[in-house]
């Protein structure tokens, strides 16, 4: 098996050039060029000879490189059809590696462990293209995808509000839905100078590690999202106002202020303020069976 040649900014524009290959905006592209981030990852990530690895989105195939090298198997999704030929060549030295071409949001993610992986957990790792970060990640755990880890870059931002909690600004429906599934931990900040072209955003790499069992114990878990996403959607209103003016919930006033005062809270309560184990307990509440 071939060392990794790819990783740092001589060798990716050499690639890019060879191809004469064009940055496509819609997809996020922003490629991976320093190769203490990449060390970083792979590191964090874990990987051991027995892991199958998903990656989302190679690129030219610098970090696929590094993950086949440490990987029994790796998966690489990619949605651009000028990426697949280079990525033909610059992993060719690796023969476990599967390239396919398909836009991740339509791949039977399930299905694909399954068949690649006789069903046992996959780790994913992946700089994500930025557009597209939540549903990717959102995928993943709701459609019950068997997934040890997530060691993904993402956008700054986005890395606080998945790892926080109540009583900050950037709490919300996502911190939430992550820290259901996973337990969360920030492994690096990177800056814009990593990346070709520089994103205007910083980035970070975020660990989430799925939960066996979720930390909380609700009845009904899809009834507690609609409850979450519903005393988020207007942030400056009151919890009780949020859940009677959500189109996905149909409580009464009456119902929704005998819940609040359920769980011990007071009828002029903000969402924002809630714990995870608190929206458990609203679900609860408003559960109708
Ligand atoms: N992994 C490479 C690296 O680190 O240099 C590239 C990362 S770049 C931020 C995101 C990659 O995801 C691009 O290669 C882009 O074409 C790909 N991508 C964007 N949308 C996608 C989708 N819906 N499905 C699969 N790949 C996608």
């Amino acid at each position: 098996m071939k060392e990794p040649t790819l990783g740092n900014p001589q060798e990716t524009i050499a690639v890019l050039q060879k191809y004469n290959f064009a940055f496509q905006k819609k997809f996020g592209q922003n490629f991976l060029i320093d190769p203490r981030v990449l060390e970083k990852i792979i590191k964090a990530a874990e990987i051991t000879e027995d892991d199958c690895v998903l990656e989302i989105g190679p690129g030219i195939g610098t970090m696929t490189q590094h993950l086949a090298c440490a990987a029994k198997k790796v998966i690489a999704v990619e949605i651009d059809r000028a990426l697949i030929p280079i990525l033909q060549d610059t992993l060719s030295g690796w023969d476990n590696v599967k390239i396919i071409n398909e836009d991740v949001m339509k791949v039977d993610l399930a299905k694909l462990a399954e068949e690649e992986n006789g069903g046992k957990p996959l780790k994913v790792v992946a700089n994500l293209p930025y557009y597209i970060t939540t549903p990717i990640i959102m995928g993943l755990f709701e459609n019950h995808v068997p997934l040890k880890s997530i060691t993904v870059m993402v956008q700054k931002e986005v890395a606080d509000r998945m790892q926080v909690g109540p009583g900050t600004k950037d709490y919300g429906a996502l911190s939430l839905a992550v820290q259901y599934y996973a337990k969360p931990y920030i492994v690096a900040n990177v800056p814009p100078n990593c990346f070709m072209p520089r994103p205007k955003v910083g980035s970070a790499v975020i660990r989430l590690e799925r939960y066996e069992e979720p930390p909380v114990k609700v009845k009904d878990e899809k009834l507690m999202f609609r409850i979450i996403r519903a005393s988020f959607n207007q942030r400056r209103k009151t919890l009780a106002n949020g859940l009677k003016n959500s189109a996905e919930l149909d409580f009464t006033k009456e119902e929704i202020a005998a819940a609040i005062a359920g769980i011990g809270k007071e009828p002029g309560v903000r969402g924002e303020t809630l714990t995870l184990e608190e929206f458990a307990r609203l679900a609860d509440e408003l559960s109708r069976d």
